[in-house]
């Protein structure tokens, strides 16, 4: 592989003359530099396929994810501390199901979106050819906002009825 100094591009071995730009081409590369060059352009292209992957978890959704695995957790326990002190603690069980949900829905959204395939398979036969739709994206979004702020309500409402603080 020959990269022409000019513009960048990969050319084969046997062309002399740059098939972008028709630079004169110096040596080929070594094999070391060629494998080099042939793992950026995979990052590149794994990342071109994740951002156009529409279900593709973000770090915005891994931080929300795993804060509502920690909101679930922290939820769990003080189920079990108003267990204890005989303590009404359904507001709990609010704040671990949306919490669990939340976890779910930014962490491994191809289940939800199964979920909502299997909702359209009632309304439309060529539901597996379907994509998710910006306003299922957006909403996705929402609902892992809210779906976590209504889970620290509910554990805060909760903590403050047991006097945890
Ligand atoms: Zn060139």
């Amino acid at each position: 592989m020959k990269v022409c100094e000019k513009c960048g591009a990969l050319n084969s071995d046997n062309r002399f003359f740059c098939v972008d730009c028709h630079e004169k081409l110096g040596d080929a590369v070594s094999e070391r530099e060629q494998g080099d060059i042939e793992q950026g352009l995979d990052t590149v292209l794994e990342n071109l396929y994740n951002n156009n992957d529409p279900l593709h978890v973000s770090w915005f959704d891994k931080v929300m994810g795993i804060l509502s695995l920690v909101g679930a957790v922290a939820s769990l326990v003080l189920l079990v501390v108003g267990l204890v002190t005989q303590r009404d603690f359904t507001v709990l069980w609010v704040a671990v199901f949306f919490f669990a949900l939340t976890a779910v829905e930014a962490l491994v959204p191809k289940f939800m979106w199964s979920l909502e395939q299997l909702r359209l398979s009632f309304h439309i036969s060529n539901f597996e050819d379907t994509e998710p739709s910006m306003f299922y994206k957006t909403s996705r979004k929402i609902c892992i906002v809210i779906g976590a702020g209504v889970g620290v309500a509910a554990l805060l409402i909760a903590a403050l009825d047991l006097r945890v603080f």
